[in-house]
């Protein structure tokens, strides 16, 4: 009788979730399709446009465009990785992988003038989902670049020993303050949310990264000094660690 109740109650816990993940994102796409609109009329705006004050609040228009679409990206995003059952567990080539995503940031490594430094070990493959790996390791290459000065270098390590495999992100930025760092991985949590005029950012990034990282099986660590760096490193047990 009792394991009847137990096994509904479950099911009613499923079926909140999903309708959770439903609504989510139903409301994510029904916002993204007037947004498309208006960020398509205030680039056509822009293109024709030659008084210099309506400019301007048509690049604020655009701005806040982008940044409303990042942030509905963000939600459906961390809405499916953490809805999504079973994951999709395939043989990655950790260099190639590292290289690829290198390549989609070059133009922003450039904008600031950052070096990207590989320092490899022993680490040529991984069994784990793609996308999800994606998810984790961009978003933390995404703040490195955010929150570094012009000028600096990231430096990506990957290595393996008996334990697991290692994939870290270092930079020499901003750092963040030691009272702060246990809540960087909630949801919406922003450092110093003055900063984010500045960097953007949507505060979802390492809520993103840290359920992408459970999902795998894998454990989040970081360690920052305030004015010198930061480096995240994400650790791939061999076993798995009961908790
Ligand atoms: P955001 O969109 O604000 O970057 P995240 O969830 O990715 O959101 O990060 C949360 C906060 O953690 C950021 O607002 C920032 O204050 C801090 N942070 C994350 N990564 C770094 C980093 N590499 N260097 C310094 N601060 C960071």
């Amino acid at each position: 009788h009792e394991l009847f109740f137990y096994f509904s109650d479950i099911t009613k816990l499923q079926d909140v979730n999903n309708m959770r993940r439903d609504f989510f994102e139903n409301v994510s796409h029904e916002i993204k399709t007037p947004l498309t609109s208006i960020k398509g009329y205030s680039q056509t705006l822009q293109s024709i446009n030659e008084d210099k004050d309506q400019a301007e609040i048509l690049d604020i228009i655009s701005q806040n465009v982008d940044r409303l679409d990042e942030l509905i990206n963000g939600i459906l995003s961390l809405s499916k990785i953490e809805n999504e059952g079973k994951i999709e567990v395939e043989e990655i080539n950790i260099p190639e992988f590292i290289n690829a995503l290198i390549n989609d940031y070059q133009l922003k490594l450039n904008e600031k003038d950052i070096s990207i430094q590989i320092n490899e070990d022993n680490l040529k493959t991984l069994n784990t989902d793609k996308r999800l790996l994606y998810h984790c390791i961009s978003n933390l290459i995404t703040n490195a670049i955010k929150y570094s000065l012009e000028n600096t270098q990231i430096t990506i390590n990957y290595s393996s020993n008996k334990d697991g495999s290692y994939i870290s992100v270092q930079d020499q930025g901003v750092g963040i303050p030691n009272d702060k760092i246990a809540r960087i991985f909630e949801r919406f949590y922003r450092v110093d949310s003055s900063r984010s005029i500045n960097t953007g950012g949507t505060g979802l990034g390492l809520a993103i990264t840290k359920h992408s990282a459970q999902k795998m099986g894998a454990i989040i660590d970081v360690e920052s000094q305030l004015n010198e760096g930061t480096k995240f490193t994400i650790f791939f047990p061999n076993k798995v660690i009961e908790s």
